[in-house]
């Protein structure tokens, strides 16, 4: 077995007894592979063994890597799971499945016109801040529901679930029952959260997506 296929496969047991010791279904936690930084000769063996679920942070990566390997696998998830600028809302909707980090109404509205003219939206998660720090994206948790109902009642966005990068000094598991919460009250069922380090823990809340770069690909 390959190294690539070794890691796979451990990193798949971890998610399946994380979820099962939570008495949650290995097949409610999703797997976002994510490859940014990371060319086409380290993602194709997590595509050869079987992997379609990927997530890349920049518009720009994404579009010089994922519409070749597209041709050669057509079932490929792509999630963008870095923040969004509205001038990039047209080619970011063309290339990724899922977008993760919807976080501010500018960006609602720029998406609402996009459907209006005919454009097909990919499925949306909303990112909360809720570490409110001020360099990062994301709504603030006391704006979340009222973002959320906003983007779903008056913008009519496909709004899936909600997002979170807690903050890195601090321990993620209040973070992560936060998110938790808010999409409980918002009636919402999907959870991206978690990551190389943490994603055990994500699990234990609720996270029904996790994205793992590091733990998969190594080092960027
Ligand atoms: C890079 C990144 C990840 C993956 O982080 P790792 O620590 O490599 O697992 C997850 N989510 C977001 C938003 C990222 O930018």
């Amino acid at each position: 077995m390959s190294d690539a296929l070794k890691t796979y496969a451990e990193i798949n047991a971890r998610i399946a007894a994380a979820a099962q010791s939570w008495s949650r279904k290995p097949e409610h936690v999703n797997l976002v592979a994510v490859s940014k930084t990371f060319d086409a000769s380290h993602i194709d063996p997590f595509l050869a063994a079987g992997h379609r679920v990927f997530g890349e942070n920049r518009v720009q990566e994404a579009a010089g890597k994922w519409p070749q390997l597209r041709e050669s696998y057509a079932d490929i998830e792509l999630h963008l799971i870095g923040p969004l600028q509205t001038n990039k809302a047209e080619e970011a909707i063309g290339l990724f499945d899922v977008i993760e980090t919807l976080d501010r109404e500018k960006l609602a509205v720029k998406l609402a016109s996009l459907a209006e003219k005919g454009h097909k939206l990919p499925r949306l998660f909303i990112q909360v801040n809720t570490g409110a720090e001020p360099q990062k994206s994301g709504i603030l948790p006391e704006q979340a529901l009222d973002f959320i109902s906003q983007c779903r009642e008056t913008y009519q966005l496909p709004i899936i679930g909600l997002m979170c990068i807690p903050p890195v000094e601090e321990h993620p598991a209040p973070h992560f029952a936060l998110l938790a919460k808010l999409a409980e009250q918002a009636g919402l069922s999907e959870l991206s959260m978690g990551m190389s380090e943490d994603f055990e823990a994500a699990i234990a809340q609720g996270a029904s997506y996790v994205r793992l770069g590091r733990a998969l690909f190594g080092a960027r």
